[in-house]
């Protein structure tokens, strides 16, 4: 029989880019992914869109895994010939379980390859500002379980040596045990006064660190109700934390921002958002595919025939610049064929994709929508003129209504299409639902349109309600029309209809919102 072969990949602490790159590419070929709660969401989407996922973590309405069913669980995908990639937070040698999953497999003769990952034992402290080693602080660390029951922890921690060491100690799954471990810790030596620091969902958009010293750190974990899961840092470390605290100064810091432009388009907006200290959740709700309509094809066709009887071509997208590229291909139409054309396009990216062809795009409207255009063509525009417009089946109807009237006569061409995407997210819903959607970004009316969709067919009824604590943030006045046309409440609009713009804006709030 075929067999198949399992992945042990640590996936990181969190922040989806802290994968390995074996851990990634495991998990872009599986067939089948195995993961937990600790294993970033994002990286699901890494995962082939026709792999199957499999959750074994806790679930509050179900019953939960035990360790023997998942060891079980790979063993048996294995044998069905399957690829299958166990995703598991942090390293999975680090308190994970990884020996017995893998003992299972090598009693039955299954391929498997342990994939180390970055445990959160280091990275954790790391995004808070705190480095585990430091050449006059500590020169080792230790990480410990404080998983155990008060005597088994001490069966199994010898609190002597432990206290003992000058290095740093790193305390996992111990929060509810606080108490007993810095009580244990004073008892054998430690001073009182020693700096603790505990961070919660480090390199997550959730991450919180609270500090203190041995002395009172279980009292402010109890004032303040902090949660599991977190690293537990011991040691003079942790001063370091007031000097380097690197990502929690970040502008967007703290922030889950929902992306919803096509897939194509989104990576840029994410990187910005990351770049600013947020975490980037892409969920593309919209795609742009070619023209299919055979009578608009047609009409193509017959457009391009006559490129020399063009005075202008006006672009108003990316999406309509590579499209109308494309069909001069298709078509074999030479662009010199345009000779007598000038060209126009509504916003800097498309003058830059434009560009990228070899096109010098005429002045630019100053707020880069259809409405700006012809303030900034104004006196270049002539009665009898001919302008093509390539563009989506949902362009606006402004362009070419205002051409009209200044007597231009208006072709317009559908080279693409919109369409909608309904991308399979079982933990979008529960984030909503959790409030762990901080932000929205629309960067076009479509997208609008298309999320509230997208989320219906998810099985969110009333989605717009589910997004009222969100801010919803807008690339231009006619995106927040739409939003709130459809009930959603705007919380800011980009000044000027670009990314950055928009990013600019975010941040803006977002530093009110912090003080
Ligand atoms: N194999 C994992 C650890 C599994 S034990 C690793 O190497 O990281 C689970 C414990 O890890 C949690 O109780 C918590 O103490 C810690 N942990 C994992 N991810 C964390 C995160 N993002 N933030 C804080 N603590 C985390």
């Amino acid at each position: 029989m075929d067999r198949g072969k399992v992945y042990l990949v640590g996936a990181g602490p969190g922040d989806p880019k802290l994968i390995t790159v074996r851990g990634l590419k495991a998990l872009q070929r599986c067939d089948v992914v195995v993961y937990d709660r600790l294993a970033g969401p994002q990286l699901l989407q890494e995962t082939r869109p026709d792999a199957e996922r499999i959750y074994v973590g806790k679930r509050p309405d179900r019953h939960t895994m035990k360790q023997e069913e998942i060891n079980r669980l790979l063993l048996d995908l294995a044998l069905e010939g399957k690829v299958v990639c166990r995703l598991k937070g942090g390293d999975p040698t680090v308190f994970g379980r990884v020996g017995e999953e893998a003992e299972l497999l090598q009693r039955h003769g299954v391929p498997y390859e342990i994939v180390p990952g970055i445990t959160s034992a280091i990275a954790v402290p790391a995004y808070a500002g705190i480095p585990v080693t430091h050449r006059d602080m500590a020169s080792s660390f230790s990480i410990v379980t404080g998983h155990e029951s008060p005597d088994k922890l001490d069966r199994t921690i010898q609190w002597d040596k432990v206290t003992n060491a000058t290095g740093t100690l790193l305390f996992l799954m111990g929060v509810a045990k606080i108490g007993y471990i810095s009580e244990q810790l004073m008892k054998h030596g430690r001073p009182a006064s020693t700096p603790v620091a505990l961070v919660r969902w480090g390199t997550r958009a959730e991450q919180a660190t609270l500090t203190g010293t041995l002395g009172d750190i279980e009292e402010k974990v109890r004032a303040a109700g902090f949660e599991p899961p977190a690293v537990i840092v011991v040691g003079e470390v942790v001063r370091q934390r007031e000097t380097l605290k690197w990502i929690e100064s970040k502008p967007l810091f703290g922030w889950r921002v929902l992306v919803t432009r096509a897939r194509s388009q989104a990576s840029e907006l994410a990187e910005r958002i990351d770049d600013l200290g947020g975490e980037p959740y892409v969920f593309p709700v919209i795609e742009t595919v070619r023209q299919q309509q055979p009578a608009e094809i047609a009409r193509i066709h017959a457009a391009l025939a006559e490129a020399g009887s063009y005075d202008w071509v006006i672009l108003t997208s990316v999406s309509g610049v590579e499209h109308f590229w494309a069909w001069l291909a298709e078509t074999r139409t030479d662009i010199r064929r345009f000779a007598k054309a000038r060209f126009a396009a509504v916003g800097p990216k498309t003058a830059e994709a434009l560009l990228a062809r070899g096109v010098i795009s005429e002045a630019l409207p100053a707020k880069y929508q259809a409405e700006g255009l012809l303030d900034s063509l104004g006196g270049q525009l002539a009665p009898g003129q001919r302008a093509l417009l390539p563009r989506g089946d949902l362009a606006r109807e402004v362009l070419p209504a205002e051409l009209t009237k200044a007597g231009v006569e208006a072709v317009e061409l559908d080279v693409y299409e919109n369409r909608l995407v309904v991308q399979e997210d079982d933990t979008l819903a529960e984030m909503l639902a959790n409030g762990e959607i901080h932000a929205i970004t629309f960067t076009s009316s479509s997208t609008v349109v298309n999320l509230l969709e997208a989320l219906r067919r998810i099985g969110i009824d009333r989605p717009a309600e589910k997004l009222q604590g969100c801010v919803v943030a807008c690339i231009g006045p006619i995106t927040a029309r739409t939003a709130e046309e459809l009930g959603l409440q705007v919380t800011l609009t980009a000044e000027e209809a670009t990314i950055e713009s928009l990013l600019e804006a975010m941040t803006k709030y977002r530093a009110a919102s912090r003080v």
